[in-house]
């Protein structure tokens, strides 16, 4: 009996925590400490799912001793690699990992939903049913992440597409769940038969069909639907199990997950259908005018000297800048142009990088103070006003025609209005294209000179010519 209370009392302490981590998760300066929180209830919910042992009779107690060293060896080898990997891994490589855990959270709905099937639990037609449709959306997730991983990974780089392939998705996710309302029907009877093996293959199966279609460069936005989709199996899967955590963590996740997904839908102006359904975002994106005129290279030292001796500086760091890993190096550029009394500010586009907050992650683990960068919205109307625009391994984020260039593909997403600084600098390796693949029309205006090169090297000459003149002075 205590032990019963103890386990609700903990729930309810894990769900507040979960609650309140994710409240601080909304600023750079308190997030650090908002994932500790949440993994503190995610600790406290693992101990009240202990404590349910203690509540069990005797019989039931020694039935379970297999199981729960089951549990402790799931829980070490799980926690030890997440621990692991979650050390080493990347900036760049951050969205697939998120990807990957996202989809164990699917799949270990999907895991509670089989299990409460095989033991025949969901008496009532309701329970069933919620069980059902947690282990439906829980299992797409599964494949779906997987996939998304493999996609943002480079592990398939092609997207997978085939025509009448719409039709084909869609009368297999109808034929899974006529066979899901049929477990339904039967009470569950059937269950522990063919008919659960095939629901969840053809859930499985519909989460690789949904996503094999869909672009490389719309993965991000895949990712947090699935998160979503996790968020709402968990929950459905808390509720059969009348588990508070369990339907509280999911609903958080779930809600969080779809504002995530509608916020970046929204910031490269586009519905959530056009990102499933469009076959947009493999790189290979046609169509926009044909750009005039001719890019111009400017040194990397002359832009550096330039920038110390302008007034104002709004720098926009893009995917490119994660990649050459030069965050420190800028941090250090920024500083001396600041210490020779130039106003410098950072521009952030909410879809810059690969995911959400990339880009204010990558600048905070470097150090760069937060009250120098700004989101799109506070900072866009600032660059009439500026001497200089430095674009760092940024592409789509600042490429004009979406504001003014009706035929391209990337009409009406917002942009930073880069290009209406005094000067523009664009640092990149070469004439590759953007995530979308199209081209930018940016780097052929007249007030933009790019600086060819990895942000690394090009930025280590900048900060080495302003030391250089300094010396000389
Ligand atoms: P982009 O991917 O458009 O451009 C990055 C640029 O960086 C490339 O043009 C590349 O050019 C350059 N680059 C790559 N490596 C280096 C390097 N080592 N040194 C210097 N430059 C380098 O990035 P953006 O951040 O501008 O745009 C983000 C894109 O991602 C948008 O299309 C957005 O819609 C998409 N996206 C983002 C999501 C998010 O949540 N953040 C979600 C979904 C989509 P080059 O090869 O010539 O060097």
């Amino acid at each position: 009996m205590i032990a019963q209370h103890l386990v609700s009392l903990s729930g309810l302490l894990a769900a507040a925590l979960f609650i309140f981590g994710l409240k601080r998760m909304a600023s750079p300066v308190t997030a650090l400490s908002g994932i500790m929180t949440a993994g503190a209830g995610m600790i406290v919910a693992i101990a009240a799912t202990f404590l349910m042992v203690l509540d069990l009779d005797q019989a039931a107690k020694s039935h379970l001793t297999t199981n729960l060293g089951l549990g402790i060896l799931a829980l070490l080898v799980g926690g030890g690699w997440a621990w692991w990997r979650g050390a080493r891994v990347e900036m760049t490589a951050m969205p697939q990992m998120v990807a990957l855990y996202n989809g164990m959270g699917g799949g270990a709905a999907a895991a509670i939903a089989a299990v409460e099937l095989s033991n025949g639990t969901g008496s009532g037609a309701l329970l069933l049913a919620v069980t059902i449709i947690g282990a439906l959306i829980g299992s797409i997730s599964l494949t779906g992440s997987i996939i998304a991983w493999a996609k943002l990974d480079g592990r398939i780089d092609k997207p997978w597409r085939f025509s009448g392939q719409r039709l084909v998705n869609g009368l297999f996710f109808l034929a899974t769940l006529v066979v899901g309302t049929g477990i339904i029907f039967l009470h569950g009877s059937l269950t522990g038969a063919g008919l659960a093996v095939l629901f969840f293959a053809g859930a499985l199966a519909f989460g690789v069909l949904m996503t094999l279609p869909i672009g490389g460069a719309d993965m991000p936005v895949v990712i947090s639907l699935y998160n979503a989709f996790t968020g709402l199996a968990v929950g459905l899967e808390g509720f059969a199990l009348q588990n508070p955590a369990l339907m509280i963590a999911g609903m958080v996740v779930g809600s969080a997950g779809t504002l995530l997904t509608l916020l970046m839908a929204k910031a490269m102006n586009r519905s959530l259908a056009n990102v499933l359904f469009s076959n947009f975002g493999d790189g290979a994106a046609s169509g926009g005018s044909e750009i005039h005129g001719q890019m111009k290279s400017a040194d990397a030292a002359d832009a550096a000297i330039n920038m110390r001796y302008a007034s104002s500086v709004i720098i926009i760091p893009g995917y490119g800048l994660a990649v050459a890993q030069a965050q420190q190096k800028l941090h250090e550029f920024v500083k001396i142009l600041q210490a020779a009394g130039v106003d410098v500010k950072f521009a952030i586009h909410p879809v810059a990088g690969r995911m959400p907050g990339h880009m204010n992650v990558l600048l905070a683990e470097a150090g760069v103070p937060y009250d120098i960068i700004f989101d799109m919205d506070e900072i866009n109307a600032d660059f009439t006003n500026t001497d200089v625009a430095l674009v760092i391994g940024a592409n789509d984020v600042v490429n004009p025609a979406a504001r003014t260039d009706k035929s391209s593909p990337i009409y009406g997403m917002p942009i930073l209005d880069a290009d209406k600084a005094r000067q523009v600098y664009v640092i990149k390796r070469g004439q590759g294209k953007g995530y979308s693949g199209v081209e930018n029309q940016l780097f052929f205006e007249e007030n933009c000179s790019m600086i060819y090169g990895d942000a690394q090297v090009v930025l280590t000459q900048m900060v080495q010519s302003v030391k250089d003149l300094a010396a000389a002075a």
